[in-house]
């Protein structure tokens, strides 16, 4: 134990964690030169690209310090986006120490400071790593300033480093060893097992591998295991370490850090962040800190042509295989045929989901307004959980409405205080706190719906700031708010597929913005539509698509009145017959276009 070293890089977004994960990786000889690529542990195509973290994954790393000692370092990767929060807690949970990675340009952002947070947490050893120094632009000093005033570090344990050139890498290293602690607790292996899931991932040939943190005991080869939250019992087939590929071993140790397979099928079987432990002897208690994901944006997924329906529902159940916190069911809408309801963390999951049914499953899929969970209380005093529009109750039988909450912080130069206190004004904020940070920085925080956060909030944020602003969220609790449904009407015909829960004081601007794309791409008729936004029977917002006309009279020049007014009495009676009986076909441009508005 006391030659092994349990740390992950917490880092805000884009300040060069998995360029040092590389770099350390390389170091410490994990991989060839020839198998080498950039990114090696971002393996989604999407994540390669897009050059975000989405799913953590782990490495053993051998690393043989100045003192002589050949250590075992357990590089544990985290995702470095709000959705994701949950698996970088588990990750946090199962290290010692934590590399705080801060851009030697950008300085302290949002992340860095709730990222540092989360690691104090789980009481985590800190060291601090000013990276790209490199850069012309670099400014370290400050940055070292920032650390003292905004985050309470010791400025004097600073590692400066380039994860680009590799320069300070040896230091970054000799920190690891020398600063983050070894694991801690009983070594007897004898001792009752407990092991924390803290990851999973799906492999069609093997089925669900378990990333595993040891705390206590030993586990090996063969053993029959029971997960302590689950309840459940299973056989483990192959345990051993990730040294990029998997290496089989006979044994894992307390403090060691490794995969299982043990005949799981689904992820969905198991809760990561449960404890395991042996069938014969068990612990007594799980290991503290389980706190099961939960989606909390919700959208109905609908594919392009109706035939893929089926497609969508394999495709779906192949992603959850590795993916739990996806939810699903099946939802239907009389203009776009049948669907999935879905459940998401946040919008970055949505989009990854949506991405990735499109690229590795060539579904083109049409995604209504997201929504989040309200706690709906109706008079007859049963209160209910929903968020898809549909099954919002008549307003009349309404006593309370409840929305989730978000404690949001922005970090920015305080120069753009009075621009973004606006925004989030806007965003119905409440408890507006400000600090100020070091020199010239600002840190608000405040309470917003998570509703408002969907639409619109982080680019216009990011817009307003000049790309200075930086934010960050948790969920908090749900509070009372007056919700209403927002129903979309064309040619008097309810379109159930467009309908929204937007707050009272949105419901005509979000109407009327619908309205709007709706007649942009609607193609005219032969008589005149009415697009409308209504809540119950309450018109808020109308646009009309005015129609073609045919001349009827073109032909009759010349005098006779009565002749003229015969034929437009007809065209008239005609248009009337229509208007009662067509209905109007509603391009899909036109969905998209809606529904594109409100997740820009
Ligand atoms: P992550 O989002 O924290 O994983 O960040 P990445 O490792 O993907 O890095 C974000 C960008 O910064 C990439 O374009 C990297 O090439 C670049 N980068 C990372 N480290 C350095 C560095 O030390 N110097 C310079 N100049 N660029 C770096
Ligand atoms: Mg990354």
């Amino acid at each position: 134990m006391k030659h092994v070293r349990n740390f992950c890089i917490i880092a805000h977004i884009d300040h060069g964690k998995s360029t040092l994960a590389d770099r350390l990786i390389q170091a410490c000889g994990g991989v060839s030169d020839r198998d080498f690529h950039d990114q090696l542990l971002d393996s989604m195509d999407i994540e390669q690209e897009r050059g975000i973290t989405i799913k953590s994954n782990t490495i053993t790393l051998s690393y043989k310090a100045a003192d002589g000692v050949e250590y075992e370092l357990n590089l544990i990767d985290t995702p470095g986006h709000v959705d994701f929060s949950h698996e970088v807690r588990r990750s946090l949970m199962s290290c010692e120490g934590a590399l705080l990675l801060i851009d030697a340009s950008q300085g302290v952002e949002a992340q860095t400071v709730a990222n540092l947070y989360l690691a104090l947490e789980y009481d985590l050893e800190v060291v601090p790593v000013i990276n790209k120094i490199d850069l012309p632009s670099a400014d370290p000093e400050r940055v070292r300033e920032q650390i003292d005033a905004d985050l309470g570090l010791d400025p004097f344990e600073v590692v400066l480093a380039s994860a680009k050139t590799g320069d300070g890498l040896d230091d970054v290293l000799e920190a690891i060893v020398s600063k983050l602690p070894a694991p801690k607790g009983n070594p007897d292996p004898e001792a009752p097992l407990q092991a924390l899931i803290f990851d999973a991932e799906y492999d069609a040939y093997r089925g669900v591998i378990l990333l595993v943190r040891i705390f206590q005991g030993r586990l090996r080869s063969g053993e029959a295991i029971k997960l302590m939250h689950t309840d459940a019992d299973y056989q483990i087939e192959e345990l051993g370490k990730l040294r990029l590929k998997r290496v089989p071993d006979k044994e894992l140790l307390a403090g060691d850090v490794g995969y299982l397979i043990a005949g799981v099928k689904s992820v969905s079987d198991i809760d990561v962040g449960d404890t395991i432990t042996h069938v014969n002897a068990p612990a007594a208690e799980p290991l503290p800190g389980y706190v099961p994901a939960k989606p909390v944006v919700f959208s109905s997924m609908y594919p392009m042509s109706s035939d893929k329906y089926i497609e969508l529902g394999k495709a779906l159940d192949k992603l959850k295989l590795n993916d739990a916190s996806l939810t699903f069911q099946k939802d239907s809408s009389s203009a776009l045929g049948f669907g999935y309801r879905c459940g998401f963390l946040g919008m970055l999951h949505l989009d990854v989901v949506q991405e990735r049914l499109g690229r590795e499953y060539d579904l083109s899929l049409l995604l209504t307004a997201p929504s989040v969970q309200y706690r709906v209380t109706t008079t007859d005093g049963v209160p209910r959980v929903l968020e898809n529009p549909i099954e919002f109750p008549d307003p009349a039988t309404i006593e309370s409405v409840e929305e989730p909450y978000i404690k949001a912080s922005v970090l920015m130069p305080d120069r753009y205080l009075g621009v973004v206190m606006e925004l989030l004004l806007d965003k119905r904020a409440s408890a507006t706190k400000f600090s100020y940070l070091a020199v010239g920085r600002v840190e608000l925080t405040c309470d917003v719906p998570l509703a408002e956060v969907l639409f619109d909030f982080y680019d216009r944020l990011k817009t307003i700031t000049q790309g200075y602003g930086s934010f960050d969220y948790e969920v908090i609790d749900d509070r009372p708010t007056d919700v209403v449904k927002v129903d979309i009407l064309v040619n008097g015909e309810r379109v159930d597929a467009l309908a929204m829960l937007v707050h009272r004081e949105k419901a005509r601007a979000r109407a009327l913005q619908a309205c709007e794309q709706l007649h942009k791409h609607i193609p005219r008729q032969n008589i005149k539509i009415a697009i409308q936004g209504a809540i119950g029977r309450d018109i808020i917002a109308r646009k009309t698509l005015s129609p073609y006309r045919k001349d009827v009279i073109a032909k009759c020049y010349g005098g006779d009145i009565t002749r003229k007014r015969k034929l437009l009495e007809k065209q008239k009676a005609g248009k009337k017959r229509m208007r009662s009986f067509g209905s109007v076909e509603i391009p899909q441009e036109a969905f998209l276009a809606v529904l594109r508005t409100d997740t820009e």
